[in-house]
C-alpha cells in the first residue's frame, strides 16, 4: 500500500462544491484586491490566535518581513532565531537588512533554548524571533521573560503552528507580532500562497497595514517605503472554506499521533523523549544509549497541532537508510530539515553564531517526519509501522 507524505484531496475534495461557489462568488464581484472576503479571513485568524488584529499578507515569508519591518528592524540588527528552522524565519531577517543571530534548539520539543538564546542577546539585539516548530509552541515565558529583561520584540513565527496553544493561550499574540502561513503544506493550507499577521498592538497594526500596500496612506502619500505584502479576496474565500474544519482536521492529526506513539512505541529499540531532558542533549544521550528511534512527544502545557511527526533516527546514516527504505516501500518521508541556518552558504558572511549549535546539528542528521496529514487511515499508518518495524530488524 502507497502511502504519501501529504494528500491535499483529502480535505478539499470534499469541499469542491462549496470551494467553486465561493470561487464563483469572488469572480462575479470581479473585486480581486483585498476587500470583504480578507476582512472576513482577518478577524477569523485573529480570533483563534487571542489577537486583536489580523493583517491578511502574500504568504508567511512576507509576514515575517512585514513584522520586522513594522518594528523598524533593519541593517545594524541583530534577530535571534533558531538555527533548526525552515529557511524563511532566517531569510526575513536578513531580507531587511539585519543580521540573523543563530542559536541552539531544545533536543525534546526542538524548539528554540532558552539559554542559548539568553546569551546571544547584546545591544544590537532588536528582537528574537522563536519558532514553534512542526505545530508546537516554543517555551514563551522563558522568551518573554528575556525580551521584557532587555527590552527586545518578539516574533513568533506560528507558520507551522496555528490554533497551537501554550499554557492555555493560542500562540501567535503572545509575543508582540505572530505571523501564519497557508501555504498548501501547513495545518491550513490555502490553493497557492498566502499568510497573516497578527498583533494585539494597535500601532503595530495600522503600521503594518500601511506598510502592506506601499506604505502609502492615502493612496500615492508615501510617508514609509513599504510593499505589495496583500493577500488576495479569491484565496480568503477559498480559506474561508476549509476554517470551519480546521478543529476537525487538527483533532485527526492528534489522533494520527497518539496512534503512531502507540504503535511504535512498543518495537524495540524505540522510545519518547523525555521531558526531563530538555534542553540537554548529553542527558539525553546518556539516557538513550541502544535506542534506535526517538519519537516526538508533546508537553502537557501545550497544545501540539502535529504539522509534522518528526522521528529522530540515531546512529550514523541511519535516518537516509530509513528515509530510502520507506521510499522503496511506496512511503512518503520528509527531512526537515537538512541543513541548519548557521552552515548556509547565504549567511556565511552576514550572520553570527555566538555558540556552535550542536543540538541543532544533530536534529538535522537525525529527524524525519512521516505522513501525518488528516485523512490518513488506521490502515496506512499500520503499513508505515510495519515497514519501521521491518526497518528495525534489518
Ligand atoms: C512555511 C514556513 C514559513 C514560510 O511560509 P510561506 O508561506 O511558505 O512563505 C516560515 N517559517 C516556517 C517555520 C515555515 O514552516
Amino acid at each position: 500500500m502507497k502511502v504519501p507524505l501529504l494528500d491535499l484531496s483529502c480535505q478539499n475534495a470534499p469541499l469542491a462544491d462549496e470551494l467553486t461557489e465561493v470561487f464563483r462568488g469572488v469572480l462575479d464581484s470581479s473585486r480581486f484586491i483585498l476587500g470583504p472576503e480578507v476582512e472576513a479571513l482577518e478577524a477569523s485568524i485573529a480570533e483563534m490566535s487571542g489577537a486583536k488584529h489580523g493583517i491578511g499578507v502574500s504568504s508567511g515569508t512576507d509576514a515575517l518581513i512585514l513584522a520586522l519591518m513594522a518594528l523598524k528592524i533593519g541593517p545594524g540588527d541583530e534577530v535571534i532565531c533558531p538555527a533548526f528552522t525552515f529557511f524563511a524565519t532566517a531569510g526575513s531577517v536578513a531580507r531587511v537588512g539585519a543580521v540573523p543571530v543563530f542559536v541552539d534548539s531544545c533536543p525534546v520539543c526542538f524548539n528554540i533554548d532558552v539559554a542559548s538564546t539568553a546569551a546571544a542577546i547584546t545591544e544590537r539585539t532588536k528582537a528574537i524571533l522563536p519558532v514553534h516548530l512542526f505545530g508546537q509552541a516554543a517555551e514563551m515565558d522563558g522568551i518573554l521573560a528575556l525580551a521584557r529583561e532587555h527590552g527586545v520584540a518578539v516574533i513568533e513565527d506560528g507558520a507551522q503552528a496555528l490554533g497551537a496553544g501554550y499554557r492555555g493561550k493560542p500562540v501567535g499574540a503572545i509575543g508582540d507580532f505572530g505571523t501564519f502561513s497557508f501555504f498548501p503544506s501547513k495545518n491550513l493550507g490555502g490553493f497557492g500562497d498566502g499568510g497573516m499577521v497578527v498583533t494585539n498592538n494597535d500601532e503595530l497594526a495600522d503600521l503594518a497595514k500601511v506598510l502592506r500596500t506601499h506604505g502609502s496612506r492615502p493612496k500615492y502619500f508615501h510617508q514609509h517605503v513599504g510593499g505589495n505584502f496583500r493577500l488576495d479576496p479569491l484565496q480568503a474565500a477559498l480559506l474561508s472554506v476549509k476554517l470551519p474544519h480546521y478543529e476537525g482536521y487538527t483533532a485527526q492529526r492528534q489522533s494520527n499521533a497518539a496512534y503512531y506513539t502507540e504503535q511504535l512505541s512498543g518495537l524495540d529499540g524505540v522510545c519518547s523523549a523525555d521531558p526531563s531532558h530538555c534542553g540537554c542533549l548529553e542527558a539525553q544521550d546518556e539516557a538513550l544509549e541502544g535506542t534506535a528511534i526517538v519519537l516526538p512527544m508533546a508537553y502537557p502545557h501545550s497544545d501540539h497541532i502535529w504539522n509534522q511527526y518528526t522521528l529522530r533516527v540515531r546512529g550514523e546514516g541511519r535516518r537516509d537508510a530509513l528515509k530510502e527504505h520507506l521510499g522503496s516501500a511506496g512511503i512518503g518521508s520528509e527531512i526537515y530539515y537538512p541543513l541548519t541556518m548557521d552552515k548556509q552558504e547565504c549567511f556565511e558572511k552576514n550572520s553570527r553564531t555566538p555558540a556552535p549549535p550542536k543540538t541543532a546539528h544533530r536534529l538535522a542528521d537525525e529527524a524525519l517526519s512521516i505522513p501525518i496529514y488528516p485523512g490518513l487511515t488506521t490502515e496506512m499508518q499500520d503499513t508505515v509501522v510495519a515497514e519501521i518495524a521491518n526497518f528495525l530488524r534489518s
